[in-house]
Order: C-alpha cells, then structure tokens, then sequence
C-alpha cells in the first residue's frame, strides 16, 4: 500500500512510496482504511527533529478513516466503523487516567519505540505510534475512537488532534470567562480554533496576532474580533486594555522569544496559556520577582487539557450546532501524491489545514 516516508530526520521532502506495509496486527490491535489527514505542525516538527520521533517514518498523527480488522479481545469496535485516530490514547488505569487526566497517559508513547511499518528496506515507524500519511495503518485499539456517522472523515480527523488542542485550551485549561479580553499569538489550525473557543466561551475582545496577512483575515471570519501584526500587538495592548494586558493571551507558536511576549501581554492576575510544542533546548527565561509580584497564571495545555474523549465529543457537538467551523478550517485539499505541497502551504503559513485525502 502506498504510504509517505521521511527517510531521515531533518529531511524537507517526503517520498511517496508503494511497497510500504501496516505490521503489527494482532490481539488488542485494530487495522484502520485511512481516507483523510490533515497536517498539523507537530508534523513538521518531527520532521525536523525539534519533536523527537526515530526515523524513517510516516509522518501524520491527525486522521480518520475505517475499521477494516479488529483483533482478538477488542471490543466496541467493529469492521466497517468510522473512527478518528487519537494519537495519545488513554489506558484508564494509570494515576492520570484516574484523575480524569487522560490528556497526560504515558501509555501511548510506550509503543513509539515499535515500529508501525515495514518495507523492503526495513522497519518503519509512524510519527507519534500512528502515521496517517498511509493508506493503512494498524493501532492499538484505544487510538480507534469511533465517531457518528454524520461526521465527514475530514471533520473527524481535525477533531482528532488540532481542533482539540485549540478548542480544549480555551475551554478546559484556561477557562476563559465571559466578557473577557484575549488575544491569540500564531492563527495556524491550533490558534483558529482557540479562537473559536474562546469565542464560545464568550469572550468580548479576540485579537488575532500573526505575521501572515491571509492568516489574520482567516482568523476575523473565524471570530477574532481584531487582527494584528506580531509588531502591531504592544499598540493593541494599549488601545484593547489601556496597557494593563490582556485577561487571556494563548501562545501557540511554541517558542521562548513568542512565550515572553505572550507573558508580556497578559496582565497581572491574567492568564497565559502555552499551547505550542516547543524544543527541549529552548528556554523560557522568567525573574523571580515578575514571578511572584505579577501573579500571573502561566498554564501550559497539552492536547486540550482534559479528558480526550469528552472534548472530541464536544468538538462534534459544538460543530453539529454550528457554534464552531470546522469546515472552512480546510483551505487546501490534495491526494497523497502532493503531499509535499501540503507541507509547503503549512510552513509558508499559507494553509490553516490541508486535507490530504487518501
Ligand atoms: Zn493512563
Ligand atoms: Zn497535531
């Protein structure tokens, strides 16, 4: 089946191959058709090794498709079944789990060290124990969620990763209040949806802060209420909150220099929410008097920030009703063979989403 591969880290270019295999079926697991993918950044960080991920590997992690094969012992799934493939699943035993915390179960990264895929070569694995730049792929049985059959594939796969991230930051981390002011630095597909959170939350002003022009007038028919330049942010922090800050500032870029200025903008007693995903030799520097002297709520919120389940259930139900947009979240759709122009329109900011369609 044709899957497609970066053969080593650091590489630009995926290659598009046919002699690729989904190994690892078997009890507990299930094999899934994918029919759609979208690409989430997190993507091109494994590529480039800033997230860790051995390679080769197929990268993709934000997919939906059908059930083709469950193995023994797997139940509530079955052939035929429309699922999005959640990339962290829960256990439900762990401490986390028990907490309601399934966002934070380990027990998913225990497989990314077993490869998804094998090919003449040899191994190859999937980026985050999935990689749904395939045509098929074979996960553990928690990584199938099933969803209604009204919901699209391509719907179903943004719920299956950004979609979450941004709504669940607004929603279930950083809770934003009611009248509120925020503001949203990076408007990829994980920004926009914080967005689109915070909107649903009812916050009174959303300024949008990203330096592509096409991104900002995304980000205005996606409930922002403003749309700046990252320069033009100090001048709306000025005129929005007479200088104090903002209640909310969401950091969705994933790097120090964006983390500080998003520090920057909050105001005291506010809220930042750090929901890019960063390198682990980037540091944030932060004095100890600002610290404590500011109160400032530093909150970092790691894939929606609550029980995945529930918020990809919310997810469908705030799409059903029409108080989120996920359709026009899609700005470009390709088949598998222009896969690398997908990852040109993701890194020149050009897409919010594109679906690759499989
Ligand atoms: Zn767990
Ligand atoms: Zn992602």
């Amino acid at each position: 089946m044709r899957a497609a591969v970066l053969h080593e880290t650091g590489q630009e270019k995926l290659e598009v191959l046919d002699d690729v295999e989904a190994v690892g079926f078997g009890p507990g697991k299930v094999r899934l058709r994918i029919r759609a993918t979208g690409l989430c950044h997190s993507d091109l960080s494994a590529m480039s090794g800033v997230l860790p991920q051995p390679a080769p590997f197929v990268p993709g992690h934000e997919g939906a498709g059908e059930v083709l094969d469950v193995g023994d012992g797997v139940t509530g799934l079955s052939a035929g079944d429309r699922v999005l493939v959640c990339w962290l699943p829960a256990c439900g035993v762990c401490p986390s789990c028990r907490r309601g915390q399934t966002h934070l179960c380990l027990a998913g990264f225990m497989n990314a060290g077993t490869p998804n895929f094998k090919r003449p070569g040899g191994d190859v694995f999937g980026f985050a124990g999935t990689g749904t730049f395939a045509e098929e792929v074979v996960v553990d049985a928690a990584c199938a969620v099933p969803v209604p059959d009204d919901v699209p594939f391509e719907i179903a796969a943004l719920i299956g990763c950004g979609v979450t991230t941004g709504l669940g930051a607004a929603i279930n981390t950083a809770q934003v209040e009611a009248g509120s002011s925020v503001a949203v630095i990076g408007c990829g597909g994980v920004g926009i949806s914080a967005i689109q959170g915070a909107r649903a939350r009812g916050a009174a002003q959303i300024v949008a802060v990203d330096p592509v022009a096409s991104r900002r007038e995304a980000a205005l028919r996606f409930g922002a209420t403003e749309a700046v330049a990252p320069g033009e942010l100090d001048d709306a922090k000025q005129r929005i909150t007479g200088g104090e800050g903002f209640d909310y500032v969401f950091e969705v870029v994933g790097r120090s220099a964006t983390a500080r200025t998003a520090y920057d903008t909050t105001r005291r007693g506010g809220t930042l929410c750090v929901v890019g995903a960063g390198a682990m030799d980037d540091h944030l520097q932060l004095n100890m008097f600002e610290l404590f002297f500011d109160e400032k709520r530093i909150l970092p919120s790691m894939f929606g920030g609550g029980d995945v389940l529930r918020s990809y259930e919310r997810a469908v139900a705030l799409w059903r009703a029409g108080r989120i947009d996920l359709e026009s979240m899609i700005t470009h759709r390709v088949r598998l063979d222009g896969v690398n122009d997908a990852l040109d329109q993701m890194r020149t900011g050009e897409s919010l989403r594109t679906c690759i369609e499989l």
